[in-house]
């Protein structure tokens, strides 16, 4: 049985906002079991506290956006990704303004940041979205196929025109791969659609710091690419980050070709569209419900009760 886990204490991380390019910053604190991954942002009047998951998604462009129209968090995904792949359930997210900083275009920096502040497991198992049956979209050339499966993995491919990609596949493992072979992958884009993006007053933060920028024929970043199959390698990461959009971590089989942040949120949509495709799990609820009324401020037991009740 696996318990959940929040982090030991608060941390804060801060960088660049991608499409904003202002300085930004969150600051992640513990939570307690059961409570999810929560976001709010700290810079306007009475905002309301995000859940992270499909349901509180509003844009899929270039990025995953959660919340409500003019008062959203974009750029969500590879925070989540770094949460997903620490297996932290629980904490709450404040941000400083409309994005997550970019940090490199990976999840690395958040990693660092949340082992840094250190990883706490809760007295209660963690609740897992077992997939029961077969999902399929097709959306042009994009398609995604999910299903049973022994944990999670997560089986991506890319095609693209582009003599430095091709056709490039990646298969990830949850428990065998090892995180940091997708955590450190970054973003990518291409220079004639970033200065498009950068004329419509998107993509300002956008540099060769915190992405893979190619142009026509190569990689523009003078420091090149961290692995060969790098642009895989991140799709996985963002795919990771997108489906912990399920609220619980998901326990299946997922192939994914060509997909993006649209058609993960439409995967995970698609999955909880009908009772049939899968199932809610809970192993032994390992306190009493009683204790968690007891839990300190930051969410945690008190070791002394955790001995008195095993
Ligand atoms: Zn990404």
């Amino acid at each position: 049985m696996k318990l959940q886990k929040t982090i030991k204490r608060s941390i804060n991380v801060q960088g660049v906002g991608l499409h904003s390019g202002r300085k930004a910053s969150v600051t992640l604190h513990p939570a307690k079991a059961g409570s999810g991954v929560r976001l709010i942002r700290t810079d306007i009047e009475s905002p309301s506290e995000i859940l992270a998951t499909y349901e509180a998604v509003i844009h899929t462009r270039l990025n995953t956006t959660l919340g409500t129209e003019g008062k959203g968090i974009a750029t969500v995904e590879h925070l989540l990704a770094a949460l997903k792949g620490l297996g932290i359930d629980n904490v709450r997210i404040e941000v400083d303004g409309p994005e997550v900083p970019i940090m490199d275009g990976s999840s690395e920096p958040f990693v660092k940041a949340l082992i840094e502040a250190g990883i706490q497991e809760q007295y209660r198992s963690k609740k897992v979205v077992v997939l029961r049956r077969r999902v399929e979209l097709k959306v042009g050339e994009k398609w995604a196929v999910a299903g049973p499966g022994e944990g999670l993995e997560i089986h991506a491919s890319i095609e693209w025109d582009h003599p430095i990609i091709g056709y490039q596949e990646f298969r990830y493992r949850e428990g065998e791969t090892a995180f940091s072979e997708i955590s450190r992958a970054r973003t990518f884009g291409f220079l004639k659609d970033v200065e498009a993006l950068q004329k419509i007053g998107l993509c300002r933060g956008g540099s060769l710091e915190n992405a893979i920028v190619l142009n026509g024929t190569e990689v523009v970043n003078p420091t090149g690419l961290r692995y060969a199959d790098e642009f895989i390698r991140h799709k996985v990461l963002d795919a990771l980050g997108d489906l912990q959009l399920a609220g619980f971590p998901i326990q299946g089989s997922i192939r994914l070709h060509r997909s993006g942040h649209e058609l993960h949120r439409m995967l995970v949509k698609a999955i909880f569209s009908d009772e049939k495709n899968y199932e809610i799990i809970e192993s032994t609820v390992v306190r009493p419900e009683k204790l968690e009324e007891e839990a300190t401020d930051e969410g945690l037991w008190m070791p002394a009760a955790a001995v008195a009740y095993n």
